[in-house]
C-alpha cells in the first residue's frame, strides 16, 4: 500500500505532479481509452523528465509496489493503469526534436504518433506510425507498429535507431544497434518488459503529399468488394498500403442520407509515392462498383495518419481479438462479412491489413523480438459499445467469430492487438519461438519482474521453476 510518508518523500526527488485518490485531477488521471477499465491506482506519476522515472521506478522496487506504466493510455488491454499501486505516467513528456539533416526524430515516451507527424510535416518528412493519429508512439513501437508506411519502410520499431531506458535497478541506459545489443533486440517486440523508456530516436523520411482516402461500398456487396481489393493487393508495390474495414458510418446528422448510420465496407489508405503512379495503380479499387463514396485525394501525411480517427473514439468499452491468417481465402471473407451482418454494436470495426511482400517482411525474422513477418494478412475485431448493460452481448459476439475464424487464423498474434483475456496463449502467439531469448534478456534486466503489469514475459529463472513444479 501507498502511504503519505512514501508521496511526500518522494516529492523531494520529483519535478512532475504526484496525483493521489483525493486529488481533483485524480479521475481524469486515472481513465484510459477503454471505458471497461476501471482501476484505481494509490498514485499517479505524472513524469517531468527521465529523473522522475527514475525516482518513481526506485520507489516501486523498494516498496514492493504494483507499477504500471502509461504512454498515452490507449492499450485496450489497460496495464497503463493498475489498482493500489503506483502508475508511472509519461503522457506529459512530450517532447520532439527533429533533425532534417540526419532525417531523425528524438521523441519522448508521452508523444502520440499524430504529434510526431505534425512536427515532421514542416521539413517534408514522415515516420509510419500508427493507422490513425492517437496512438501512443511508446507502446505502439514496443510491440511492433504498423502503420500507413509499413509496406514501405517497415514498422514503427524498424525504424528505431536508439531508445533511452529505466530499469529495474534505477539506471538509465541506452539501447542501440552498438549499446546494450540484447536489450535493444528486446524491446522492438517485447513491449514494457524491460524498462520504462524515455525517448525513441527514429529514422524518418522525406514524404511530402501522399494519395490516400476510402472508398466505401454498401455492406450488402462486401464480399465481392474485399476480394477484388484482395486480389488487387497481391504485387502491389511497397508504395501501397491499402486495408479493409467492415463498419456503420457514424450516425451523425451531417452525414450525407446514404451514408448516415448505414453498414459500409470501406477499401483504402495511402500510396506513398510519385502521385501519377497512385492514380493509376489504385484506379480499378476505385471504379470499383457500386460505390457509395470516394475520398481518395492528394494529401500530407499527417492528414492522412488523421483520416480514420473517427471510428475509434475514445471512452467506448472495448474488446478486442486479433490474429494473423493463413490466406485470406473467400470463406474467411464469407465470416466477417457473415458476422458483421449480425453485429451487436454500431461501433464495432473490423479490419483487414495487408502488410506482407514488402519492407515489412523482408527485415530478417532474428534482427527483432517481433515475429510472424511470414503471415501476410492480418485482423483485428475492434468491438465497441456505450452501455455497460451490452457487454456480455458484445463479448460473446467477438468470442463466436473468432471461434468461428479457427481453421483460417495462422499461429501468431500481434501483440498489441490482443485484448488481455488471452494470457499464456497470447504470449505464445505473439512471440512463439523467441520466448526463450525474451525470457533470458528479461533475467538479466528485470529478474524479480518488477515490469510485469503487460503481456508479461516472465525471466528465465521464473519459467524454469514453473516448467519445474508443472
Ligand atoms: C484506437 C486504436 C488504434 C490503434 N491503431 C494501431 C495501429 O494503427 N497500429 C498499431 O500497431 N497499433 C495500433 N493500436 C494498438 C497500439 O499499438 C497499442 O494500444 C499501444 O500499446 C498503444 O500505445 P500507448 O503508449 O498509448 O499504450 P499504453 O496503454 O499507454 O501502454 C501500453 C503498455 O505499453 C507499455 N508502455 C507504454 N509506454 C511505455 C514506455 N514508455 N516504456 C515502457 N513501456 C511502456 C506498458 O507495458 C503499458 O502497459 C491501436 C490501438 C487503439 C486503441
Amino acid at each position: 500500500m501507498i502511504t503519505a510518508t512514501m508521496v511526500e518523500d518522494l516529492k523531494f526527488r520529483f519535478s512532475g505532479k504526484l496525483i493521489v485518490p483525493v486529488d481533483p485531477q485524480y479521475q481524469a488521471a486515472r481513465v484510459v481509452f477503454n471505458a471497461a477499465i476501471d482501476r484505481r491506482p494509490g498514485l499517479i506519476a505524472q513524469c517531468a523528465g527521465p529523473n522522475d522515472v527514475v525516482q518513481t521506478v526506485n520507489l516501486a522496487r523498494e516498496k514492493n509496489l504494483p507499477l504500471a506504466v502509461r504512454g498515452t493510455g490507449h492499450n485496450v488491454a489497460g496495464f497503463a493503469v493498475c489498482d493500489e499501486g503506483v502508475v508511472i505516467d509519461l503522457s506529459t513528456m512530450k517532447a520532439i526534436a527533429v533533425d532534417p539533416q540526419a532525417r531523425t526524430v528524438r521523441v519522448e515516451g508521452g508523444c502520440t504518433w499524430g504529434e510526431v507527424n505534425d512536427a515532421l510535416q514542416p521539413f517534408g518528412l514522415a515516420a509510419t506510425g500508427g493507422f490513425v493519429s492517437i496512438t501512443g508512439v511508446s507502446g505502439l513501437t514496443l510491440g511492433g507498429g504498423l502503420g500507413w508506411l509499413v509496406r514501405k519502410h517497415g514498422l514503427a520499431l524498424d525504424n528505431l535507431l536508439s531508445a533511452d531506458v529505466v530499469l529495474a535497478d534505477g539506471r538509465l541506459v541506452t539501447a542501440s544497434a552498438d549499446e546494450n545489443e540484447d536489450l535493444f533486440w528486446a524491446i522492438r517486440g517485447g513491449g514494457g518488459n524491460f524498462g520504462v523508456v524515455t525517448s525513441f530516436v527514429f529514422q524518418v523520411h522525406p514524404l511530402g503529399t501522399v494519395l490516400a482516402g476510402i472508398v466505401l461500398h454498401p455492406a450488402a456487396t462486401a464480399p465481392d468488394a474485399i476480394r477484388h481489393w484482395r486480389d488487387l493487393e497481391a504485387g502491389a508495390p511497397d508504395e501501397s498500403t491499402q486495408g479493409a474495414l467492415l463498419f456503420h458510418f457514424p450516425d451523425d446528422p451531417s452525414a450525407p442520407e446514404p451514408l448516415r448510420g448505414a453498414p459500409v465496407v470501406g477499401l483504402g489508405g495511402v500510396y506513398a509515392g510519385p502521385l501519377d503512379d497512385g492514380e493509376k495503380l489504385l484506379r480499378p479499387l476505385r471504379e470499383h462498383e457500386p460505390k457509395l463514396v470516394d475520398t481518395f485525394q492528394p494529401m500530407p501525411y499527417n492528414a492522412a495518419q488523421r483520416m480514420a480517427d473517427f471510428l475509434w473514439p475514445a471512452g467506448l468499452y472495448n474488446y478486442w481479438k486479433s490474429s494473423y491468417l493463413r490466406t485470406l481465402s473467400d470463406a474467411a471473407i464469407d465470416v466477417f462479412v457473415d458476422f458483421f451482418a449480425r453485429v451487436p454494436s454500431k461501433h464495432t470495426v473490423i479490419v483487414l491489413e495487408h502488410n506482407g511482400d514488402s519492407a515489412w517482411d523482408r527485415v530478417p525474422d532474428g534482427a527483432t523480438a517481433f515475429g510472424h513477418r511470414d503471415w501476410p494478412y492480418n485482423f483485428v475485431v475492434t468491438s465497441a459499445w456505450s452501455d455497460p448493460r451490452d457487454t456480455e452481448e458484445n463479448i460473446l459476439w467477438t468470442r463466436a467469430l473468432f471461434a468461428a475464424l479457427r481453421p483460417y487464423l495462422a499461429p501468431g498474434a500481434y501483440v498489441n492487438y490482443l485484448g488481455g483475456d488471452e494470457g499464456v496463449e497470447g504470449l505464445k502467439a505473439a512471440y512463439g519461438e523467441k520466448l526463450a531469448r525474451l525470457a533470458a534478456v528479461k533475467e538479466k534486466f528485470d529478474p524479480r519482474n518488477l515490469f510485469r503489469l503487460n503481456q508479461n514475459i516472465a525471466p528465465a529463472s521464473v519459467q524454469g521453476r514453473e516448467a519445474a513444479l508443472a
